[in-house]
């Protein structure tokens, strides 16, 4: 296994005129040109994510352009038992990742000798999910002889916050970029975790749930008011012809930046029994929309609060959940600090993101080797 970075440099000069040619001199010019190239070559890596539900490959440019990006969801398949099931997921990851991988490779337009490493997430997630990434990843390096490098996924999603939005934004203006320190949301299926980054790649995690996710939250409210898995999207439509007029509580958990969404979870089952909710559709949408009032005001308000607190100059949102129209408004209009969010499609799972973390893992010269096993429960900060 290579440890060092692959690089495919272009040598411009390997004609008759060159140094390497008949043995003449390369003239400066052509020095200084064939540096301008060297400079100029971008470094294309493979992100490759099958964490949970979601099997995507995709390439990317210098940690920040999207050439490629694939993502079969296995939404359809799960969406009949209301949830993920892990033994259906390893199995449907088993069936996609080659034709994912293919695909993302051939929309980019590349071939294997233009890519410069595997980037590939480790955990956490679902361990037989992972298991397919990570094996096929280590394969293929094998094969290829490509540097390769295990990401964590919570860090991966951070991570979207680089990449150009196309065609939101392309590239990003200076104020876009991101600055550190600054306060990381993480909300997605599986996390709802706030985390402080120093710097790249130095992360100290001030809060997390203390039972359901966020994104879980919408899921499980989601079945309580009988509307579809995932509950995220579901709720948000529903809400949006609806009003946040009925009393749900809120779980502040004043002197921590914890988390807490089950009691909120039971209220509205206890509402939706009392007021006999389903049999009213204008009642399911007042309690969607109250419901998502409630997750919307505690994630901003703790993620505020902690903002003004540490003097961060930026705050991050990333994960599923900052795909919600009022969280990314509430946000955009209540907080100090600009706030940098993906587009919807960058929210949710894909493999741009674990290609984006990759990249600077490699400029750190973070690399895996063989050995590289999945870790479910990994954590960040
Ligand atoms: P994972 O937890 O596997 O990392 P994602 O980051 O893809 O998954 O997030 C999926 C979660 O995001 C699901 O729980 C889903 O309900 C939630 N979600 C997706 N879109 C929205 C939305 N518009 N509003 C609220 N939640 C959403
Ligand atoms: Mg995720």
């Amino acid at each position: 296994m290579k440890s060092t970075i692959h690089l495919n440099w272009v040598y411009p000069f390997e004609h008759e005129n060159s140094i390497n040619g008949k043995g003449k001199i390369l003239p400066s010019f052509a020095l200084a040109l064939f540096f301008l190239l060297k400079c100029a070559k971008y470094m294309k890596i493979l992100g490759i994510e099958t964490s949970c539900d979601e099997t995507a490959a995709a390439v990317v440019e210098d940690g920040r352009k999207i050439i490629s990006n694939i993502v079969a969801s296995q939404i359809d398949i799960h969406a009949r038992y209301g949830g993920i099931v892990p033994e259906v997921a390893s199995r449907q990851h088993l069936l996609s990742i080659i034709p994912v991988i293919q695909e993302a490779v051939a929309k980019a337009g590349v071939t294997w000798q233009d890519i410069d490493g595997i980037a590939v997430t480790f955990g956490p997630g679902l361990a037989g999910s992972l298991l397919v990434g990570v094996n096929v990843a280590k394969a293929i390096a094998f094969a290829t002889q490509l540097p390769i490098t295990g990401v964590n996924h919570l860090e991966a999603h951070i991570y979207a916050n680089w990449l150009d939005f196309i065609p939101y934004h392309s590239p990003p203006s200076e104020e876009e970029r991101v600055k550190f320190p600054c306060l990381c949301l993480i909300v997605s299926g599986g996390h709802s975790d706030l985390v402080l980054m120093k710097r790249r790649g130095q992360f100290e995690k001030l809060g997390r749930t203390r039972d359901d996710a966020a994104g879980e939250a919408f899921d499980k409210a989601a079945r309580i008011l009988g509307l579809s898995y995932p509950g995220g999207p579901a709720i948000e439509q529903v809400a949006s012809s609806g009003a946040p007029c009925l009393s749900l509580p809120r779980a502040w958990l004043k002197g921590s930046y914890d988390f807490s969404f089950s009691g909120l979870k039971t209220a509205l089952w206890h509402l939706v029994q009392k007021e006999a909710v389903l049999a009213d559709l204008s009642l399911v949408a007042d309690a969607a929309a109250s419901f998502q009032l409630s997750v919307v005001d505690v994630l901003v308000t703790k993620t505020i609060e902690a903002a003004k607190e540490l003097s961060v100059r930026q705050i991050l949102l990333s994960g599923g959940v900052a795909a919600n129209k009022t969280l990314r408004e509430h946000f955009l209009t209540n907080s100090p600090a600009p706030v940098l969010i993906p587009p919807p499609y960058l929210c949710t799972d894909n493999a741009a993101m674990v290609a984006a973390c990759g990249y600077y893992h490699f400029q750190d010269n973070q690399l895996s080797d063989c050995d590289l096993d999945v870790v479910p429960n990994l954590s960040l900060g």
